[in-house]
């Protein structure tokens, strides 16, 4: 494992981090296990958010008496200073630190965010307020959206932008993480197995190791899997023809089923929550079924709003069959709930 700089920040970190949705799914005693065994196996930076339910508190817990030699970011989903103020402080306490090496906003992707954010009383206030008060290190964002994300990187405002990167979503290719490295800011390349759906971990990881300056986050939920992907870091990489072809399957296979999370969609005229409707199978399958169906209530239940009138569907870059969807992940769900 190697230790690169993130971007121009103060922070050096492993050159493959750990992302804390899955440890979720875990007690406090096997969470424990892994992220040390992470951390004696060389990554330092571990990645989490206020909504991840009690992952902050197991990561707090793990790394009691070696705060120092960890980098933590966190991130909050509040656009107004009064409640990211609230959750900044929450998350100090949770994680047992006085202070938060990188704090990001979560899901930057639609216009009104931003000026949310970036408006008087927004949340950006608070947390350069955090900065100053030494609450803060370093001020992040991450975003599904690419036209956002290009223009956060092109602010100024942020040391570090977190999106999806991975063989099957190649969007931040072209642009955004020349345009973050040439802004001198952090690429944290979250969803390295596209949210669950690239099961081939070795092929996976040969196409990020192939693209310079990015780190991605992978989740784990097991020391073995910690030590498979570490494993990889231990050669060259080499990609084979072979594994060129299986990079094909997938994206032949995905690429008309794959909800990049963009939110192009949206708005829906009936309220439907388009995109983390669209999710829902990733998030049962990354946080368990039992906790997927309260964690995504709210925009499961807007699926039933869906009037069928076809105005996402011509706005889905990807050509998705989005109500189709819908309807077949509202089917899941209402499975999984009978089944809690
Ligand atoms: S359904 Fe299409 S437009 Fe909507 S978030 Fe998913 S990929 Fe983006
Ligand atoms: S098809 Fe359904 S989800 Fe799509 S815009 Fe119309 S009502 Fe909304």
């Amino acid at each position: 494992m190697k230790y690169v700089q993130l971007g121009k920040t103060a922070l050096t970190v492993s050159e493959c981090g750990f992302g804390c949705i899955p440890i979720i799914r875990l007690s406090k005693e096997e969470t424990g296990e892994v992220l040390r065994h992470a951390f004696e196996r060389g990554i330092t930076y571990f990645d989490t958010a206020n909504a991840y339910r009690d992952s902050e508190e197991k990561i707090g817990m793990a790394f009691n008496g070696i705060r120092d030699k960890v980098v933590i970011a966190t991130k909050s989903l509040k656009r107004n200073a009064e409640g990211i103020t609230e959750q900044m402080e929450n998350s100090l306490r949770m994680l047992r630190t006085d202070y938060i090496d990188l704090y990001q906003f979560h899901q930057i992707a639609q216009e009104k965010d931003w000026q949310e954010v970036t408006g008087a009383s927004g949340a950006l206030e608070a947390v350069m307020k955090a900065k100053s008060a030494g609450k803060v290190r370093h001020i992040g964002v991450t975003s599904h959206n690419l036209q956002m994300a290009l223009k956060m990187v092109r602010s100024g405002l942020f040391d570090t932008i977190q999106f999806p990167f991975n063989l099957i979503e190649e969007g931040a290719k072209d642009e955004l993480i020349g345009a973050a490295h040439e802004a001198g800011m952090g690429f944290i390349c979250m969803k390295p197995f596209g949210g669950g759906v690239i099961n081939n971990a070795a092929v996976a990881f040969k196409y990020l190791r192939d693209n310079a300056g990015v780190i991605p986050i992978p989740g784990f939920e097991s020391s073995e899997q910690v030590d498979e992907i570490i494993s990889f870091y231990a050669q060259p990489n080499e990609i084979t023809d072979r594994d060129r072809e299986i990079m094909g399957d997938y994206r032949n296979e995905l690429g008309k089923r794959f909800c990049r999370r963009c939110e192009y969609c949206q708005p829906c005229p009936q309220g439907v929550m388009i995109t983390p409707a669209m999710g829902y199978p990733i998030v049962a399958a990354r946080m368990s079924p039992s906790v997927a169906v309260e964690f995504c209530k709210i925009p499961m239940e807007s699926v039933l709003l869906c009037t069928d009138c076809g105005t996402c569907l011509a706005r889905c870059p990807y050509e998705l069959k989005i109500p189709d969807i819908l309807k077949a992940n509202y089917a899941l769900y209402e499975k999984h709930l009978k089944g809690k």
